[in-house]
């Protein structure tokens, strides 16, 4: 099993696409872990994506995820990092093949309805950004273990 961690951000909440993306999430077999509703502040969003913090975007990027409320999801899988990286599809809607989350709800390269860790180790470490190990509920019976 592998940990992966998914951001309904603050474009697809307040369209009315949190039920819907949840859904997709349950019916692409992944188990979740941990979620919640967060109202970021400026600095935790800069940490969260300090490694992009010389890109040009930067400040729109860390503006917008502070802007309004959003849902971290821990999700947990095999394979879920690429699984869930091909569920939401290309970072630019644009590009984003049919069927993906990305072509569905996004609106343009920034605000782009959703996040996914790039690395097996980004999906731990991600995860523990938002959430406490004791927030991170293990085992249960989902459909991953069915
Ligand atoms: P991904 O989220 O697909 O892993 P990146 O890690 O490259 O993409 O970028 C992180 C986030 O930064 C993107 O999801 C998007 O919200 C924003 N972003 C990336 N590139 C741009 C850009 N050229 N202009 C505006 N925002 C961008
Ligand atoms: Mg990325």
């Amino acid at each position: 099993m592998e940990r992966t961690l998914a951001i309904i951000k603050p474009d697809a909440l307040a369209g009315g696409h949190a039920g819907k993306i949840i859904d997709r999430i349950i019916s692409e077999g992944f188990a979740i872990r941990a979620m919640k509703l967060v109202r970021l502040t400026r600095r935790e969003t800069e940490g969260f994506y300090a490694v992009h913090n010389e890109r040009p975007f930067f400040g729109e990027l860390t503006e917008f995820m502070s802007s309004a409320p959003c849902i971290p999801l821990v999700l947990e899988r095999a394979d879920a990092v690429a699984k869930w990286r091909e569920v939401i599809g290309a970072t630019n809607p644009a590009e984003a093949a049919e069927g993906t989350i990305r072509k569905q709800f996004a609106t343009s390269m920034g605000e782009n309805a959703v996040h996914g860790s790039d690395s097996s180790e980004n999906g731990i470490k991600e995860g523990r950004y938002f959430f406490s190990e004791s927030e991170i509920v293990a085992g249960g019976a989902d459909v991953t273990e069915a």
